[in-house]
């Protein structure tokens, strides 16, 4: 059994009709529809998934509950096993194409690949008949603000939009109440809603979908997740999390020859990740040009005798010069706590960055000074286009998302689980962020390859 129920239509409308899908026929006529009939049919070969497909979360045998990582809920028990529900065309689909008007709406901040989703979720909704496709533009915000219009969507006009970064649509944080945006979603005939963003967007999503069910209206909301931290929950990984560790590496290997050129130099590297050091984690595994990785999940001392400012020194005494990689959330409690909100009602961080550079130079200020450059790469990163692995998770994603959407499945968002395609019940994924655990075999991998102390 799958270890997670994910919401369908018929939950709310038992006596919902479903259609036979003309899908994976439709793929089977390149040239001409008496062309096609010359071939012998054979849909197993594109096939649909059943409803019962499963795929496996994770099975793992540890050999004590004590082992690293062990997550076994019956301390007994060695074997921890989950299976979850299988993305892809179903047979029968719950929404004529013909009656579908699909919007696509993109959220939060900006991540590579978010134009390559879009992209793919026009192209397929096309390709099962859908005429009425619409962006919403910038973000949640495009429901409410009277001077946003809809942005009628095609194959043509999303045909180059994976060559740049960005978002066709804009993103935006903060917007309408739920309600107002069901009652736009109601106005305007949207009966599927495709939701591009991160846990705020997937929060909103989920709303979305009960104030729907709550008002007994058949819409379908499903969710792209887009997390460039890669902190999302069960899911292998998010697309944009491996072009930011391939972008990171232009900007650590720059801290690096400056660093290295210099006499006495450091160079800091500020990367993505508020709660989660994944990117920071991978980006100085990479580059192996990272001595000191800090991250939000590890804490650290600065100063005292085992603090990264003595490392920091021994470093120059013995190599001549030294790199840190510190994730944005790293260190905050040294940091003067503030109040300040964004639009969508998340903290605003102090910059870590700022407050190392300015730490380091007065500590070496009386023993031989130090060059210190800080590199904050953050938007150039995000602005980037998608990279040939994450634009082909995107095309994926933005297939399976229309697949889930025509099956009849709502409140679910799409995500690659051991490299199966899946759909989860979004509050299983937004319960909480996915963090690197500092007593993983990862992070130890990460401390082995910069040969850092354990600053405590
Ligand atoms: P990022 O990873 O870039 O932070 P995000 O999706 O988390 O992406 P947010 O700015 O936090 O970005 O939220 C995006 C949108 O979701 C905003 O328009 C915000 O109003 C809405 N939102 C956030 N949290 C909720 C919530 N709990 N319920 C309903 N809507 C929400
Ligand atoms: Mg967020």
């Amino acid at each position: 059994e799958a270890r997670f129920n994910i919401p369908h239509i018929t939950d709310v409308f038992p006596d919902a009709v479903s259609y036979p899908s003309t899908f994976c026929l439709k793929m089977r006529t390149p040239v001409s529809e008496e062309f096609a009939e010359g071939y012998p049919s054979d849909e197993k070969w594109h096939g649909y998934i059943n409803n019962n497909d499963r795929v496996l979360l994770k099975v793992i045998n540890y050999s004590s509950p004590s082992s690293a990582g062990a997550e076994c809920i019956d301390p007994n028990c060695s074997w921890v096993e989950q299976w979850v529900h299988r993305a892809g065309p179903r047979e029968k689909i719950f929404f004529k194409p013909e009656e579908v008007k699909a919007a696509i709406v993109t959220c939060g901040g900006l991540c590579p690949g978010l134009n390559d989703v879009i992209r793919q979720i026009v192209i397929t909704l096309e390709i099962y008949g859908v005429k009425q496709i619409v962006g919403i533009p910038f973000g949640y915000r495009g429901f409410s603000e009277k001077d946003l219009a809809e942005m009628p969507l095609s194959r043509k006009v999303v045909q180059n939009v994976h060559l740049s970064g960005g978002s066709l649509l804009g993103v935006s944080r903060g917007g309408p109440k739920v309600s107002d945006i069901v009652d736009s979603i109601q106005e305007r005939g949207i009966n599927m809603l495709f939701v591009l963003g991160g846990n705020g967007t997937h929060a909103g999503a989920n709303a979305i979908h009960d104030e729907c069910r709550r008002r007994r209206i058949k819409v379908a909301v499903v969710g792209v997740p887009k997390t460039i931290d890669n902190d999302i929950m069960l899911m292998d990984k998010t697309f944009g999390f491996d072009t930011a560790v391939e972008e990171a590496q232009r900007a650590i290997n720059s801290a690096y020859i400056e660093a290295h050129s210099a006499y006495r130099g450091i160079g800091i590297v500020k990367l993505m990740g508020r709660s989660s050091g994944f990117i920071a984690m991978q980006a100085s595994l990479a580059s192996g040009q990272i001595d000191i990785c800090l991250i939000p999940e590890v804490p650290f001392n600065l100063h005292g005798p085992h603090g990264v400012l003595r490392h920091l020194r021994y470093l120059l005494e013995t190599k001549g010069s030294a790199v840190v990689c510190a994730a944005e959330g790293a260190g905050q409690d040294f940091l003067e706590k503030t109040n300040a909100k964004d639009a969508s009602g998340n903290a605003v961080l102090g910059d870590i960055g700022v407050y190392l550079q300015q730490e380091i130079k007065k500590y070496f200020k009386e023993i031989g000074g130090a060059d210190v450059k800080y590199i904050d790469p953050t938007y150039m990163i995000r602005a980037c286009r998608a990279n040939a692995s994450d634009g082909i998770l995107c095309t994926v994603l933005g297939q399976n998302a229309v697949h889930g959407a025509f099956a009849g499945y709502s409140g679910i968002t799409v995500g690659i689980c051991n490299t199966h395609y899946v759909y989860f019940p979004i509050p299983e994924v937004i319960s909480k962020p996915r963090v690197v655990d500092p007593n993983s075999r990862m992070w130890h991998r990460c401390l082995t390859s910069t040969g850092q102390p354990d600053f405590l």
